[in-house]
């Protein structure tokens, strides 16, 4: 479950914006929102755009007691909702949306993609996803979607890494399939700060380079092998002029 909830105060309400400008006032029937990562929203009846807002502000402080108010500061400036007839004051709920992607094996939940991640909207699972992986429709045996990444070649592997491993995967079809430029030596394929291709005699040979979001398409002029990648074709050597 999210742990932190929006609040949500509706009322006949006073808002001030202060600033170093100077300083704004307003009164109505107004709905405040405030998000777990201290965005706050003051809503009248009109449109789209808030009466006033702050945008993740340095504190946030909801006070339940009479009157009713939402202080809201960051840097110089200053957001205060307060109460004179509150319709209500809620918490509730709140979690990253996203495009739901298929349920959560591990409860009745809905899986969705947001934040770079996939998550279940009702219990902690959360897997990572590299930022290129399309999500499939298929399902793993596991009941996790397969998401389809370029490493050198496509590959549709789980969402969830210690099901399917991705690096296992791009080992088993590229590790010492290519040629050092260096020293001659096998490339191995492993993970660094990324998938790396790196040469098997290292620390004695430092070539490594990172393995393209993209397919295998051919040798480079150079020797090493050619990608196909989104904005053209490239050497495995990113510095590497020759291929086009
Ligand atoms: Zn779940
Ligand atoms: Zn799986
Ligand atoms: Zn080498
Ligand atoms: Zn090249």
């Amino acid at each position: 479950m999210p742990d932190e909830p929006i609040r949500v105060l509706a009322g006949d309400c006073t808002v001030t914006y202060t600033d170093g400008d100077g300083r704004r006032e307003e009164r109505g029937h107004v709905a405040t929102v405030v998000k777990p990562d201290n965005t706050v929203f003051v809503h009248d009846a009109d449109g789209y755009q808030p009466v006033e807002w702050l945008t993740r502000a340095d504190a946030v402080s909801c006070s339940r007691a009479e009157p009713e108010t939402v202080l809201a500061q960051d840097g110089d400036r200053h957001l205060r909702v307060t109460v004179h007839a509150a319709h209500g004051f809620e918490r509730f709920p709140a979690s990253p949306a996203g495009a739901p992607v298929g349920p959560c094996p591990d409860c009745d939940g809905t899986l969705v993609r947001a934040d770079g991640a996939i998550a279940c909207l009702d219990c902690e699972s959360r897997y990572g996803l590299p930022a290129d992986a399309a999500v499939r429709e298929e399902s793993c045996d596991c009941g996790l979607p397969l998401v389809a990444v370029e490493r050198g070649d496509a590959f549709e592997v789980c969402v969830d890494r210690t099901c399917e491993p991705l690096d296992e995967a791009v080992k088993a079809r590229f590790d010492r399939e290519w040629n050092c430029p260096e020293c001659g030596g096998d490339l191995r394929i492993l993970r660094r700060t990324g998938l790396i291709a790196g040469c098997a005699d290292y620390p004695d040979c430092t070539a490594s380079f990172a393995v393209p979001r993209g397919v295998a398409d051919g040798t480079c002029d150079c020797g090493l092998p050619a990608f196909q990648v989104d904005d053209g074709r490239r050497c495995l050597d990113p510095t590497c002029g020759e291929a086009s």
